[in-house]
């Protein structure tokens, strides 16, 4: 177990406590999400250091500001974000614990710190990258096809794929590259750790896909008939109409991170 350096300590609760008030009065975040992002921003602010944190915000500010843009047309076509745009704790840990226990491993066993500090970055790659897709791709216009058999489906719903959306997961792959280019001594080198961030953005969005076609748990309002991922609509219960009742759209976040971490890992090992 590595040690703690006590001015990191001291420098991470000021920053951590004036970042969670900043993000819970801008609304980013609701109580309880500010709550879950302090703790994920402390677990990794603590052990991974400045580096760590500022790949963090650049995913939460610019995933916010994205989900800000066009907020209107997104809830006309029944596909935004609930509550304003506002995020819950469910969201943060669905999108941070993969990069939280990274870095809880990145201190329990610091002879593979650097491996432990690819597998955050490259979580955060996908989970940035699947939150960019969805909201560029809901701005696009474009038509939104199902993963498998691009059949033409309704904006938002779950598998559902846009060109514009792989370029915002491009996009957020090459930004999550830049700031921790920037912000860590990287083990990698630099063009290895675009390809790493690059694969993780990529992959991560269509496994996110993947997952959300075939097993999310999908449902069907009683009162409009529309197909949801929500267990509301209407102000009404919907009903499960396909796929598995506890993969919400919090779970397959997960398994986005993940399959991001795992990239990461893969790629540490081999180059
Ligand atoms: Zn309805």
């Amino acid at each position: 177990m590595g040690q703690v350096d006590p001015n990191l300590l001291l420098e991470a609760t000021l920053v951590l406590v004036f970042l969670g008030v900043l993000i819970w009065r801008t609304r980013v975040l609701d109580i309880k999400g500010t709550a879950a992002a302090l703790a994920v921003g402390a677990a990794v602010y603590f052990t991974i250091g400045r580096g760590g944190i500022v790949v963090l915000l650049t995913f939460l500010t610019i995933s916010a500001a994205f989900t800000r843009i066009g907020y209107d047309r997104k809830k006309a076509l029944d596909a935004a974000e609930l509550k304003g745009g506002i995020r819950g704790w469910k969201n943060v840990l669905g999108n941070g614990s993969v990069a939280a226990g990274s870095a809880i491993l990145y201190q329990i066993d610091p002879s593979r710190s650097h491996l432990y500090s690819v597998a955050m970055i490259c979580s955060i790659a996908a989970v940035f990258a699947d939150t960019l897709a969805t909201e560029i791709g809901l701005l696009s216009r474009g038509r939104v096809l199902s993963i498998i058999g691009l059949r033409e489906v309704r904006p938002g719903e779950p598998g559902g794929v846009t060109l514009y959306g792989y370029g915002g997961a491009t996009l957020a792959g090459v930004m999550t590259w830049a700031v921790s280019a920037l912000s860590f001594p990287n083990p990698l080198g630099a063009t290895n750790l675009l390809g790493a961030t690059l694969t993780s953005a990529l992959l991560g969005t269509t496994v996110d896909s993947l997952v959300g076609q075939l097993i999310q748990g999908r449902y069907v309002c009683k009162s409009c008939g529309v197909v949801t991922e929500h267990l509301e609509h209407c102000g009404l219960p919907t009903t499960l109409v396909s796929g598995l009742k506890f993969v919400d759209n919090h779970v397959v976040n997960t398994i986005c991170s993940l399959t991001g971490a795992v990239v990461g890992v893969v790629y540490f090992s081999v180059t």
